[in-house]
């Protein structure tokens, strides 16, 4: 364990659920913002011409378990979303399932006040994580990824659907940021993305066909 993380303080829980799936020890969770056009227009924004990139601490990750809510917000979002995690040579080379919890009040404040979105996207917790399941990507591969909040689906999506694919985003980050092996992917919400209240649980999967899913869950208080 690395002392960086030893220093959060927080309980060590494992990122991997499943057998065969893996801990996330990645240092960056680059996230991109719109990435789903009927989630862009749900909020009333724009579909953007080149990707929106926002970044969240590594430190945010949360393992599948218990999440604490933020009490300096009162519209927390969850926002389920396909995770892609940069190997040694920087292809992708594992997945999981994240939720990209979003301070939504405070996020609609920044936005008006044209400052950026920290405050909103990288508070502490604000990245449910799943443990990452290898995999050899194939080019368009694509997946399903699905949220249910107190057994109800409440987001569904399938990345044929996203603006931006996996492989333009990687060339995008990998050419503007300083990505580290390890580091982690977030590729856009589909619609559907609402409020958490404490006692809510959330059951996030990725599907790639019938045999192969990746599914974590988390309780919040
Ligand atoms: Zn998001």
């Amino acid at each position: 364990m690395r002392q960086r993380r030893a220093n959060t303080g927080r309980r060590r829980t494992s990122f991997a659920t499943l057998k065969g799936m893996q801990e996330f020890n990645g240092r960056s969770i680059w996230a991109v913002g719109r990435n789903y056009g009927a989630h862009a227009k749900e909020l009333g924004n724009e579909v953007p011409d080149s990707p929106m990139i926002f970044l969240k601490s590594g430190a945010t990750a949360v393992p599948a378990g218990v999440v604490q809510l933020p009490d300096f917000s009162s519209d927390v979002h969850h926002e389920v979303e396909l995770a892609l995690r940069f190997g040694a040579d920087f292809q992708f080379d594992a997945v999981g399932v994240a939720l990209d919890l979003t301070a939504r009040d405070l996020q609609n404040v920044l936005k008006e006040k044209k400052h950026p979105w920290t405050l909103a996207k990288s508070f502490r917790g604000s990245c449910p994580l799943s443990g990452f399941r290898p995999i050899q990507l194939e080019r368009n591969q694509q997946f399903r990824v699905q949220l249910w909040i107190n057994d109800v689906l409440r987001q569904d999506g399938h990345t044929k659907d996203l603006i931006f694919q996996p492989e333009v985003l990687r060339e995008h980050v990998l050419r503007h940021f300083p990505v580290e092996p390890g580091d982690v992917l977030l590729t856009g919400t589909p619609s559907g993305v609402a409020k958490l209240e404490p006692g809510d649980r959330a059951r996030a999967r990725v599907t790639l066909n019938a045999s192969w899913t990746v599914e974590a869950e988390w309780s919040f208080t």
